[in-house]
């Protein structure tokens, strides 16, 4: 660093991908500063990934206990305290981000409780103190927030999955809106937990993106959890009777306590400073960048959602520590975005890796489908009406397996060990020669022998 500059380094956000950036950077020796106007941790600690997964914990009690019946447990007054959990919940998160800041300390980087603009390419403004830094490079990872849409009259009286963490009780009736991941997720979580819950998606499927016989289970499994209403949208919202209306497009009226909108998130780059400097986001407000993160700035980089390439946690974080690496590591890196795992936690939950079936079948020509739903082996005694959905998908002339979709219970555990596999260049070939590990219900991964079976196994061995 020249004397020019007061840190080599500055990072704007104190998330996923900010945090793992600046702890590296600092390790390789850099001075870095780090500023984050709210909560150090970010979406995903603070009101995502963490406090939604310990809400999908709560609400799959509500199954077990009633699974249990069948093992020959009887369970009485099971009542659910919607304080306890979010007193809890709040407690843990409160704990993670004092574990963020210690380690961004440990690691010696400086936290400044700030919001930061950027002023010019070496330039950044602290709004609270007014005091201007001159950093080598910044980077920037703020995020990105949910929206409120769509637009309609009363939308203001809807909440985001921002304020679900907020919430003081369990309403009693729910309206979800939208037909994405968050929606699909807290839809999931209210009903279980006992909340009357209506989804509302204005596609005739639930999960855009995701393998169409996944989208299917998912809708019959949700049809029996909830009220689940495809291709419907929002015509407005009202207060009424101590609560709210919302009136749909086809002039039916949803009576709830809250309206939860989830309908996508958008780049937080309002008032950045992006203009000063000529950065140009795209029509979502997303920040261009090359595939070292780098922004046609040379000196600012951006990582994570704000970017818009994948917006999920485990990205942000390699994304983060790619550019470290890169830029103070001397270990040019970059991240493959082209095959992800992923785990959507709706109750049963989905786990996926690689293509669609749709898009295998575009990019490989001819695919091998390998197949199986299966009613799982607890649900012989819980008398569960669930089947679990797998496909295996294989490119014919390579034999490499393409797409691996679950969905079931533990599809999100299943999916990160097979996540490897896929990821090393597996072929069928090597999942076939895998042994199985019985009773479980994995192990249809590495059993099914005929494309495009359908098969009723019950752990028989
Ligand atoms: P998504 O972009 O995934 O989904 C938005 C949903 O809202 C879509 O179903 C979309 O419908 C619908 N929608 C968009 N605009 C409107 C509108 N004007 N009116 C009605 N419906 C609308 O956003 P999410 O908010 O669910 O999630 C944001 C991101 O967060 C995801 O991309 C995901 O990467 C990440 N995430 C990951 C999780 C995980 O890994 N488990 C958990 C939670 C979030 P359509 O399909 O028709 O466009």
């Amino acid at each position: 660093m020249s004397s020019a500059y007061d840190v080599d380094l500055f990072v704007i956000g104190g998330g996923s991908g900010g945090v793992r950036a600046a702890r590296i950077a600092s390790g390789y020796g850099a001075k870095v500063m780090l500023a984050e106007e709210y909560r150090v941790g970010g979406t995903c600690v603070i009101r995502g990934c963490v406090p939604k997964k310990l809400m999908v914990y709560a609400g799959r009690f509500a199954d077990e206990f009633e699974d249990a019946a069948g093992f020959g447990w009887t369970v009485e007054n099971a009542r659910f305290d919607w304080s306890v959990l979010k007193q809890r919940r709040d407690a843990e998160v409160t704990r993670l981000e004092g574990i963020y800041d210690t380690n961004l300390i440990r690691a010696g980087v400086e936290i400044v409780p700030e919001r930061a603009v950027i002023e010019d390419p070496h330039t950044i403004r602290l709004l609270g103190s007014n005091r201007t830094v001159r950093a080598e490079r910044i980077l920037i990872a703020v995020g990105a927030h949910p929206v409120k849409e769509p637009a309609v009259p009363g939308i203001e009286l809807a909440i985001t999955s921002n304020q679900v963490f907020e919430l003081e009780t369990l309403p009693e009736r729910i309206l979800v809106i939208g037909g994405g991941y968050i929606a699909v997720e807290f839809a999931g979580v209210f009903a279980a937990l006992g909340s009357r819950t209506t989804l509302l998606h204005r596609g005739d499927r639930l999960l855009r993106g995701f393998d169409d016989e996944v989208r299917d289970a998912l809708a019959e499994a949700y049809g029996r959890r909830m009220d689940l209403r495809l291709g419907r949208t929002l015509a407005r919202i009202d207060r009424r009777d101590g609560g709210l209306c919302a009136r749909l497009d086809d002039g039916a009226e949803i009576f709830c306590d809250q309206v939860l909108v989830a309908t996508g998130r958008r780049p937080n780059v309002a008032g950045l400073g992006l203009h000063k400097v000529g950065i140009e986001t795209d029509s979502i407000g997303a920040i261009p960048v090359d595939a070292y993160s780098q922004t046609p700035v040379p000196s600012i980089y951006a990582v994570g959602d704000v970017t818009n390439r994948a917006n999920l946690t485990p990205v942000a974080i390699r994304e983060g520590h790619a550019f470290a690496d890169t830029v103070y590591g001397g270990k040019p890196s970059c991240v493959d975005h082209r095959l992800i795992p992923t785990a959507v936690f709706s109750t049963p939950e989905i786990g996926i890796v690689g293509h669609t079936e749709a898009a295998a079948r575009e990019i490989y020509g001819k695919i091998d489908v390998y197949k199986s739903r299966f009613r799982p082996m607890k649900a012989t005694l819980s008398g569960r009406e669930e089947r679990i959905l797998m496909k295996v998908l294989v490119d014919c002339a390579t034999d490499r397996v393409v797409g691996v979709h679950i969905f079931g219970h533990d599809a999100g555990e299943v999916i990160q060990a097979v996540g490897i596999a896929v990821t090393m260049g597996a072929t069928k070939a090597d999942f076939d020669r895998t042994i199985a590990v019985h009773p479980t219900a994995a192990e249809e991964l590495v059993t099914m022998r005929v494309p495009e079976v359908t098969k009723h196994p019950v752990g028989v061995g």
